[in-house]
């Protein structure tokens, strides 16, 4: 089969290995569809750990062919998601129910082989059904879709509530959708691209701003603005020192800051550590998925998550080698790549 490879860090080939044979709890899945991550672009570059060589793909779904002799509750044919992340369920963490932070974690795509090949082995507890008829794309979109998840159900949105999402990628795109979904009635987006700014509002955004277009703390909280005040949720989904900053400065007093996006190890950001104590905010981090992928599954399958407009296209694992090797083309929200499809298609 044919499988994209991290040989080493910046060595990303695509090449023929042997098809993988499932161990007693694993389904072998024919892939159908994997989102191409930034993560994936900084596993590449070494800025991220992993242990290649190693198949890349964390965001997969496809069809069980296969199965070990202990897996029970799936047949031959079942669509299936899988949740990447594995945690070793006896650290303290785990124990704790804090699998998120396990201190073995390993990631299907990271860690062991992923989804950016013709098959992918999943372990039966990392597998969740979809439904047969669902489009295999939007099976991919359940493990992005978790990560927002969990960040939403960490900021404790409540109805009326408003939020502000900082960052027009897909990770904001999505949160902007469940923020609407769990009840928040004011949801802004700040993005630097027009075109992301147009399209969260069609996806339920209330307002958007333009972050370059002045100052964006006057524009939403100040006396004139959008929220005075400041609102009751801010979601950092950008992973850049300028929204982190302007996070805490966006919130209410009471209010709740989420950090989902990812900064590089060792970046440091200027924050007043007095207005956070003086205005009591709440400051969380969101890390990965714990216990929402089947949620997320269900949000997928019942078609509650706008999804075909956040993909910008279609890719083969050869052309998906490229995609990872260069930077994002402006104006791409997320590039699938589809294994059974010819190169140039
Ligand atoms: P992305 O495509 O890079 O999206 C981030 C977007 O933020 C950029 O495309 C950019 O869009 C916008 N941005 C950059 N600077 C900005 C600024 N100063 N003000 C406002 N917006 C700005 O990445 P993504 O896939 O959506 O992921 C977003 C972040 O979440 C990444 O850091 C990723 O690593 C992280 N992530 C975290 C988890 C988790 O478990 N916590 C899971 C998945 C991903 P414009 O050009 O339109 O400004
Ligand atoms: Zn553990």
């Amino acid at each position: 089969m044919k499988a994209m490879r991290l040989e080493a860090v910046g060595q990303l080939f695509v090449r023929e290995i042997d098809r993988p044979n499932p161990g007693p709890d694993d389904l072998l899945v024919r892939v159908e569809a994997c989102g191409i991550c930034g993560t994936d672009r900084h596993l590449f570059h070494g800025e991220f750990p992993s242990t290649p060589p190693v198949t890349l793909g964390h965001e997969f779904s496809g069809i069980v062919e296969a199965m070990g002799t202990a897996v029970t509750g799936y047949a031959i044919g079942d669509r299936i998601t899988g949740d990447p992340n594995i945690a070793c369920g006896r650290c303290p963490q785990c124990t704790a129910g804090r699998v998120n932070l396990c201190r073995n974690l390993k990631a299907i795509g990271i860690h062991r082989d992923g989804g950016f090949a013709d098959y992918v082995l999943v372990p039966q507890r990392q597998a969740f059904l979809l439904p047969p008829g669902l489009d295999p794309l939007h099976g991919a979109f359940c493990e992005p879709l978790a990560c927002c998840l969990h960040g939403i159900d960490i900021a404790g949105i409540k109805a009326g509530a408003s939020v502000v999402v900082l960052g027009g990628g897909v990770i904001g795109l999505l949160t902007v959708q469940l923020a609407k979904l769990a009840g928040a009635t004011t949801v802004i987006l700040s993005t630097r691209q027009a075109s992301r700014r147009a399209l969260a509002e069609d996806l339920g955004a209330t307002a958007s701003v333009d972050p370059t277009a002045g100052d964006i703390i006057d524009q939403i909280a100040g006396s004139q603005g959008l929220v005075p005040g400041g609102v009751d949720v801010v979601i950092e989904c950008a992973g850049v020192a300028q929204t982190v900053q302007q996070s805490f400065r966006l919130a209410k007093a009471g209010g709740t800051v989420v950090i989902l996006g990812v900064m590089p190890q060792g970046a440091k950001v200027e924050i007043e550590p007095f207005d956070i104590l003086f205005r009591e905010l709440r400051v969380l981090g969101s890390f990965i998925n714990p216990f929402v992928h089947r949620r997320a599954a269900d949000l997928v399958a019942t078609g509650s998550i706008e999804i075909d407009r956040l993909i910008s296209r279609k890719v083969s694992l050869e052309e998906a080698a490229l995609v990872v090797t260069h930077p994002p083309a402006p104006g791409e929200v997320k590039v699938m790549v589809v294994p059974g499809l010819g190169a140039g298609s």
